[in-house]
């Protein structure tokens, strides 16, 4: 039993009346999971899984952590909700830390429900500071599904949401193995990708810019990590044209590289930093945004037009203190960097050097990507581009066997994703490289 109703009432229930994501609603079948404890859940007929996707890349302190749990139930019996115009401890503490973890002079919070709503209030504030309207976003980039986050969006998701908010022009960032600048080392990539910005500032007039917004580290479109230099070189072209440098950390921040904001590996400090998804682990819906004495400025005397009913809920916001305490506490920001090169990057190695359809294994921290190809030398993709149907059959191949060997991968057109809670054990970890090394037998039978 799970709740009021039966595992089997579940899964009906969810046919009849759940309308899910992203999906053709007949064709879905999911899975009724029943329970979970750190880095594994398991469903109604007690199969478990090995959690290598967290959840949707939030699920950073693993299920049932007893610290945020407890919080959530402590924060429930104290004060459920509280209109947003009112201080509130939870909500003071959860603001108070975030700005003790975020770089520079960014110190100040306004709470959403997740990533995507953080997107189109950073939005908003940019182009409220500057007075401007462009935005400049990323091919090969996602910021979630609303009207101009999906916008901002540079993957399929964006296409049938066309055509939504004006003003967004997209751009190529830094992608050594696959450059769209014919690069040939990391250098030449960030030398030539500032250039190509350059150049769209130049075009589109660097005085209609309002800001360039870009995951830090790109997620879902393939944990690209930015060659050394290009943060740097973006944060002085903004700096030059007056356009201020939104960062996406909805899956990159609170730990998952490493740090606990992606953008601490290289030293540049954003005017907006955007959050969801690891404040919290998703125990309760919590996103933000992280701004500066700049932004902040321009609404000290004059109102924010944006609010949400919700924006600092207490449950939420309990549950984030709890988490960055034991992120504090367990010093997992040190642990994650530790693991990924330690124990992740050599294993990823070898792993590509016993696969030929392994093309680039990329990432840091706990956030690394697995590139399938079917050929080594031309790099071409072991499924193309947005491929649905018989033409995404390999990667569902590599999935079936990532399953039946009890793990559960996030992947993502041609690629496989390793990003498991950051609580999991080095065993755990070794566990589940080991079952993807299994599982990838099924793509390397596709190679040409
Ligand atoms: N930005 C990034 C980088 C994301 O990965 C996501 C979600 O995956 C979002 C924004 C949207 O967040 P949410 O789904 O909480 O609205």
């Amino acid at each position: 039993m799970t709740g009021h109703i039966s595992d089997a009432d579940a899964y009906r229930d969810d046919r009849a009346h759940v309308f899910h994501s992203w999906s053709a609603q007949r064709a879905l079948d999911p899975v009724v999971v029943t329970g979970g404890l750190g880095s594994t859940f398991w469903d109604a007929a007690g199969t478990r899984y090995l959690d290598f996707s967290s959840q949707l890349v939030n699920l950073n302190l693993g299920h049932q952590h007893p610290r945020v749990v407890a919080a959530i139930q402590e924060q429930a019996a104290l004060l459920c909700t509280v209109a947003p115009s009112f201080a509130n401890p939870a909500r003071s503490e959860a603001a108070r830390l975030i700005a003790e973890v975020a770089p520079g002079d960014l110190s100040h919070v306004f709470f959403t429900n997740g990533g995507t709503e953080a997107n189109e209030h950073a939005v908003k504030m940019a182009r409220l500071t500057t007075g401007r309207h462009k935005i400049l976003a990323a091919y090969r980039s996602y910021h979630g599904a609303t009207t101009g986050s999906i916008t901002l969006t540079g993957d399929p998701r964006r296409w049938a949401n066309e055509p939504a908010m004006p003003g967004v022009v997209r751009f190529f960032g830094p992608y050594p193995y696959r450059s769209s600048f014919h690069a040939d080392s990391p250098e030449q990539e960030t030398q030539r990708a500032l250039q190509h910005l350059e150049e769209v500032f130049m075009f589109e007039g660097p005085g209609t810019i309002a800001a360039v917004v870009l995951e830090t580290v790109v997620g879902t479109n393939g944990i690209l990590v930015p060659p050394p230099g290009y943060l740097a070189g973006v944060r002085e072209l903004c700096d030059r044209h007056g356009a201020l440098l939104i960062c996406d950390e909805v899956m990159s921040g609170f730990g998952r590289c490493g740090e606990w904001f992606a953008v601490d590996r290289w030293g540049v400090v954003p005017d907006l930093i955007t959050f969801a998804k690891g404040v919290n682990s998703g125990y309760v819906p919590l996103g933000g945004v992280v701004l500066g004495d700049k932004v902040y400025d321009t609404f000290a005397e004059r109102p924010f037009p944006g609010g949400l009913t919700y924006s600092g809920h207490p449950l939420a916001c309990a549950a984030a203190v709890a988490t960055i305490e034991v992120m504090r506490d367990e010093r997992i920001p040190e642990r994650v960097k530790d693991l990924g090169e330690r124990v992740v990057a050599p294993r990823l190695e070898k792993l590509r050097d016993r696969h030929p359809s392994v093309g680039e294994v990329r990432g840091l921290g706990l956030f690394w990507a697995i590139e399938l190809v079917r050929d080594r030398d031309t790099r071409e993709m072991l499924v193309p581009y947005n491929a649905s149907g018989a033409a995404a059959k390999p990667m569902a191949d590599v999935v079936a066997a990532c399953k039946a060997r009890g793990v559960w991968p996030f992947t993502h057109f041609n690629r496989l994703h390793v990003v498991p809670p950051l609580v999991v054990t080095e065993e755990e970890l070794l566990q589940g490289i080991d079952a993807i090394d299994d599982a990838l037998d099924a793509a390397d039978a596709h190679v040409a």
